[in-house]
């Protein structure tokens, strides 16, 4: 049964809450910038037996226990993200440091999102977090898309997709995040964009009772032509960073970390963090602290709304499963499970693709 089931655990650190607090999985800042902390979103929990589903909650209402020291930790990195986000809704030039700061506490709140959800969902099927926030802040290969919703316009609100549902529970790898008019698409998963942004990769890797193991590691030493091979419309703005767990990476790779590409384009050293990459025009490039990531523009014909935005995640999601069919042996079940479970959500929302394609033809 999970932990989650049977006692209150700090959203940050998983103990017991020490000088009990309560952390804003979706902070008041960002209420206060989308329509007030009254505003109702849709959270969708599964019903016990009996009970309704509930599906609208007030955006303050929606807390986590918290240890009080380890809530005010993570203030420095609300300030930051807050930051960045005023930057990116008046679409102007984001820095490499807010970058960094941005993918940080993407990591936060998607976490944030995986604990907070499935503590709200006591009645439904949840899973026993092997981790919190505390364990998964920059921890992995990581990604954000920032889109523009030109349909959006001078609308306030939050929206959330694709954290309340199974697949997610059992690998809270992917998200969407929508600011008024700004939708962003957060991904992280070991060793995702290093080999091709030239950092340390795993040429074997193995996943065995749910742990990820590597022995014999390489590096490019040099940025590809394209990042990802997952498939996402254009985005305003994007930024991948790898991130190598050294603790799994042995000693006689040691050279490799001294490789000057490595050093020239690393923010820290343990774990191994990448500065960001964005692309700038038709190019890739690492980008330093100071140095600065404008808001693209996207041709009209090439922007997109939500719904194929939440198609494409569905299908991101299943991509990722599918990656790790020669790395998971033992977890052909699981990964089978949740590319049902994906596909199903794919037929859900492509009918709703189909229904506003029909409306919008009638007006
Ligand atoms: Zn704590």
């Amino acid at each position: 049964m999970s932990i989650l089931k049977t006692q209150r655990c700090c959203v940050f650190c998983g103990e017991k809450p020490k000088d009990k607090n309560r952390e804003h999985v979706i902070p008041r800042w960002l209420m206060d910038i989308t329509g007030g902390r009254k505003k109702p979103f849709d959270v969708q929990m599964e019903p016990k037996a009996g009970e309704k589903i509930k599906s609208k909650i007030a955006t303050d209402k929606f807390v986590s226990p918290s240890c009080t020291e380890c809530n005010s930790i993570y203030a420095a990195l609300e300030n930051e993200a807050k930051a960045a986000m005023a930057v990116l809704l008046n679409q102007t030039t984001l820095t490499g440091k807010q970058a960094n700061s941005l993918l940080d506490w993407f990591d936060k709140v998607r976490i944030g999102l995986f604990i907070n959800n499935m503590m709200l969902n006591k009645g439904g099927y949840i899973t026993d977090p092997h981790f919190f926030i505390d364990q998964r802040i920059a921890a992995k290969d990581r990604c954000l898309l920032i889109y523009k919703l030109d349909e959006a316009k001078d609308t306030k609100g939050i929206a959330i997709i694709s954290t309340n549902d199974h697949s997610f529970y059992d690998s809270p790898t992917s998200f969407i995040l929508i600011v008024n008019d700004l939708l962003f698409i957060n991904i992280s998963s070991d060793f995702l964009f290093s080999e091709r942004m030239g950092f340390p990769y795993p040429t074997s890797p193995e996943i065995a009772d749910g742990k990820f193991m590597a022995d014999e590691f390489s590096a490019k030493f040099r940025l590809f032509e394209t990042i990802s091979r997952l498939k996402y419309h254009r985005p305003n703005i994007e930024l991948f960073q790898s991130i190598v767990d050294l603790k799994i990476v042995s000693a006689e790779h040691n050279s490799m970390l001294n490789n000057k590409y490595i050093l020239d384009n690393s923010l820290q050293m343990n774990p191994l963090r990448s500065k960001v990459c964005a692309k700038i025009g038709s190019r890739y490039r690492f980008i330093d602290d100071g140095g600065v990531i404008p808001f693209g523009l996207v041709p009209k014909n090439k922007s997109k709304d939500m719904i194929s935005h939440a198609i494409r995640l569905y299908e991101i999601k299943n991509q990722l499963l599918k990656s790790l069919y020669d790395t998971y042996p033992s977890g052909h079940d699981f990964l089978n499970r949740n590319i049902l479970y994906n596909s199903r959500q794919l037929v859900v929302w492509n009918t709703y693709k189909l229904a506003s394609t029909f409306v919008k033809k009638k007006t």
